[in-house]
């Protein structure tokens, strides 16, 4: 959807030389594209037999949260190292720029929950990759994944496909 572009803003070089930063934050702060952006996810998921979401530290929060209350359904954490407070599943991932380790309380999910995946973008898909091992340890089944961007030449989103998850973003920027 290309009018999610002009919300969308690029600033280069951040927060390495030679990264092209997507902030989404832009949408967020506008009430007509959050609201937009909101809806079309809930029009691509509302058929869908989806039992929680889960949304990826700290976008994820922000978008996943909307998502979550006009499906109706509960919210799941997947944050940083260090930030759950209760007994936690921790996976160590690689970042289009650098590492870290996720984590999920083991008492999140119950066995056999449907989860979607949700995140402000999908680059190389070593975060939704090591959300998508948490919610599988937790003993759920990730069956979708949303995102408002994907950079489709860095092969995330056909990862994640390959594992038999759908995947579907509001937009993509190619070559990068
Ligand atoms: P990846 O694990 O490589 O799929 O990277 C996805 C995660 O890193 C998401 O949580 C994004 O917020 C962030 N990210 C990676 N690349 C970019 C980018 N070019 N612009 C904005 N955020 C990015």
């Amino acid at each position: 959807m290309n009018w999610v572009k002009d919300y969308v803003t690029t600033i280069a070089d951040y927060p390495k030389p030679g990264i092209m930063f997507r902030d989404v934050t832009t949408i967020f702060e506008s009430d007509v594209a959050y609201n937009r952006m909101v809806e079309e996810f809930v029009r691509h998921l509302r058929d869908k037999k989806i039992d929680k979401v889960a949304g990826i530290e700290a976008r994820g929060f922000i978008l996943g949260g909307a998502i979550a209350h006009r499906l109706g359904i509960g919210f799941i954490t997947v944050r940083k190292a260090g930030k759950l407070p209760r007994e936690t599943h921790s996976v160590n991932y690689m970042l289009e720029y650098g590492e870290d380790a996720l984590e999920v309380h083991c008492d999140a999910i119950r066995k056999g929950d449907n989860i979607l995946i949700v995140d402000d973008l999908i680059a190389t898909g070593g975060t939704a990759i090591a959300t998508h091992e948490l919610i599988t340890m937790a003993g759920g089944r990730v069956t979708d994944c949303v995102f408002i961007i994907d950079l489709p030449d860095l092969g995330g989103a056909d990862k994640l496909r390959a594992k038999g998850c759908d995947v579907f973003s509001l937009t993509a920027y190619e070559g990068e």
